[in-house]
């Protein structure tokens, strides 16, 4: 689904060059769930913004199915994020002036669908976490873990093939955490592609492989005994 050939990330200023991503090569295939882990600065937020294409590589290519990400504009990759991309983030990113119902349905902009449409694919995906009850109230009367919740819906809503998550339990407790694994690892069972930073190594071992960075350089992966 997903292949990083040779990728490199610098970010070069007047004095000197930090390299954010060396050598990345990785392959993700479709329907696997994919954890990253290394410690703060190794290279995991500036390899999630690539995958997500909002961020480009200094180096290396990005093929997404057969298609050369660098031959893409930026409108083009906008559609190509619209279309198949849902994001999570950690610290959720809700907009605290819509209510949640409208806040799913952000994850559907640039989609052509019908309001009927619209409405039945915004209904189905806060159904599918749980947070049906809160569709008319707005993010600060949620608590954090039904606030992650509506952020993985708005991320869905669109049916995406490809879901980034950013450590999205790094701000919730244990109990809200383990809840919005629980709804990954069932996305993922149903077929999502699903690649996850986290800092905890009990959610990484939810996912079916884990790679580990250092340096902006994959160290380590690791597939999950079964
Ligand atoms: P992580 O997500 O693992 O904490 P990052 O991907 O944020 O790591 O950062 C990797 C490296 O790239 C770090 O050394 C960081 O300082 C550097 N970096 C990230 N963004 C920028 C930027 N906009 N300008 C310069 N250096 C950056």
């Amino acid at each position: 689904m997903i292949r990083l050939q040779n990728i490199q990330r610098t970010y070069a200023s007047d004095e000197v060059e930090t390299t954010a991503l060396a050598d990345i090569d990785l392959h993700v295939v479709k329907g696997e769930f994919l954890a990253i882990m290394g410690p703060s600065g190794c290279g995991k937020s500036t390899l999630l913004n690539i995958l997500g294409t909002v961020d480009r590589p200094t180096g290396g290519a990005y093929l997404f199915g057969d298609r050369d990400l660098a031959t893409l504009n930026e409108a083009a990759l906008a559609q190509l994020r619209a279309e198949t991309l849902g994001f999570v983030f950690q610290s959720f990113n809700l907009i605290d002036e819509l209510t949640i119902a409208e806040n799913v349905e952000l994850g559907l902009t640039y989609r052509k669908t019908g309001a009927g449409d619209r409405k039945a694919r915004v209904a189905a995906a806060m159904d599918r976490v749980g947070i049906s009850h809160r569709a008319r109230h707005f993010p600060h009367q949620l608590s954090g873990g039904q606030q992650q919740r509506a952020a993985i819906a708005r991320a869905i809503v669109g049916n995406p093939s490809l879901i980034l998550a950013d450590e999205p339990t790094g701000n919730l407790d244990t109990e809200n955490g383990a809840q919005v694994m629980g709804i990954l690892e069932a996305l993922n069972a149903e077929g999502a592609t699903i690649v996850m930073v986290t800092h905890s190594p009990a959610h990484a071992d939810a996912a079916g492989r884990r790679i580990d960075m250092l340096d902006g350089r994959i160290v380590a992966s690791v597939a999950r005994a079964i």
